[in-house]
């Protein structure tokens, strides 16, 4: 049996189920456990969502968001506990125990160490939503409206817009079906990238003007602190996607945010164009990803961070590019 026929099995045999997401849920995260939690529902299952953080602002448009649990500890057993969009231990809500017996994972991050038997993982599936839409439909369960805005979010988000390399034909047809089922793509749009608060517009500003870059060019950053979020009334989640503005300079084949989790703790975002493979890069760092977009959670000063990711980022680049030159025009910044 295919790992997909062996979960469509296997939760056959449960009555009750929780899910869960990564930490720091994203719009594949939150959409691909929505979407599962729906169309379980769908078929008699009692279901219940619970992740360590919030959901953010931007997401709450989705269908039963509020539903979702939230922080630890997590109290009740069930018969079966879904992972998705990530290895277990990055939900953060356990320490190697779980409350069920028939423990699932559904990822497509290729540093997934594949822990749990019961482990689907399809590193050439755009979105983990693209992976729940596929078991729905081996589960036999119509995609109706909520379903499909749930699931269209999730693979929407994780192609950065049908724009990025991870986007396939097979993920266009089944965006198409979402659609077909009743998905509002402008619903999406509006929420997750016309409805930024000014305070995070304004955050944007501050944190680009002082983007700076390495003498080859090749490696740019940005760096917010608490004392950022505080001057400017943001939080966390205003800070999704700086990277990509800056890995969209001319000559970057590598951005990287750090951002401030602790009193000596960082979160680094890296992003690659597409030449550079990141995934092996943040996993020696403790973290993981995937090739164009990975990330990990460093101890230390930001001088300490910032000096170790950015001399390993430039290993990476030439050991995969060869060394490069300056930059041409010779200004730093
Ligand atoms: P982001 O930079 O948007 O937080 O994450 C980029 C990608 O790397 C996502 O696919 C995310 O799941 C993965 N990632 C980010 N941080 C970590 C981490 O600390 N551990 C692991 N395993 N993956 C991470
Ligand atoms: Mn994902």
């Amino acid at each position: 049996m295919s790992n997909l026929a062996s979960i469509a099995a296997a939760l056959k045999e449960c009555t009750t189920v929780l899910i869960s997401a990564h930490k720091n849920p994203d719009g594949d995260a939150l959409g691909s456990q929505l979407g599962l939690m729906l169309a379980l529902e769908k078929t008699g299952k009692t279901v219940t969502a619970h992740n360590l953080d919030a959901v953010p602002e931007i997401y709450r448009f989705l269908p039963q968001s509020d539903r979702i649990k939230i922080g630890k500890p997590v109290q009740d057993r069930y018969d079966g506990y879904i992972v998705v969009d990530a290895d277990p231990p990055r939900t953060g809500l356990f320490d190697k125990t779980y409350p069920a017996d028939i423990l699932i994972n559904i990822d497509h991050h290729i540093t997934n160490p594949l822990d749990w038997p019961l482990t689907w993982l399809d590193t050439d599936a755009c979105a983990t939503g693209e992976m729940v839409y596929k078991l729905i439909q081996e589960l036999g369960v119509g995609i109706d409206r909520d379903i499909a805005l749930c699931l269209y979010t999730a693979i929407f988000t994780d192609t950065g817009s049908f724009r990025y390399s991870n986007t396939t034909p097979e993920s266009m047809r089944i965006a198409a079906s979402l659609i077909e089922a009743g998905a509002d793509s402008w619903l999406v749009t509006e929420n997750v990238y016309e409805s930024f608060s000014f305070p995070r517009l304004k955050l944007l500003g501050t944190v680009i003007s002082n983007m700076e870059r390495n003498g080859t060019g090749r490696t740019a950053w940005v760096v917010v602190t608490d004392e950022l979020y505080r001057q400017t009334g943001t939080k966390a989640e205003d800070t999704d996607n700086f990277v990509n503005f800056v890995r969209s300079a001319k000559g970057v084949e590598v951005a990287v945010l750090f951002r401030q989790t602790g009193s000596a703790q960082y979160k680094i975002s890296m992003r690659s164009k597409g030449r550079v493979d990141l995934s092996g890069l943040a996993q020696s760092l403790g973290g993981g990803g995937h090739k164009n977009a990975a990330g990990s959670v460093l101890d230390g000063s930001i001088e300490e961070v910032k000096k170790r990711v950015l001399g390993e980022v430039e290993k990476t680049i030439a050991a995969q590019l060869g060394s490069g030159g300056t930059i041409p025009d010779g200004r730093r910044s």
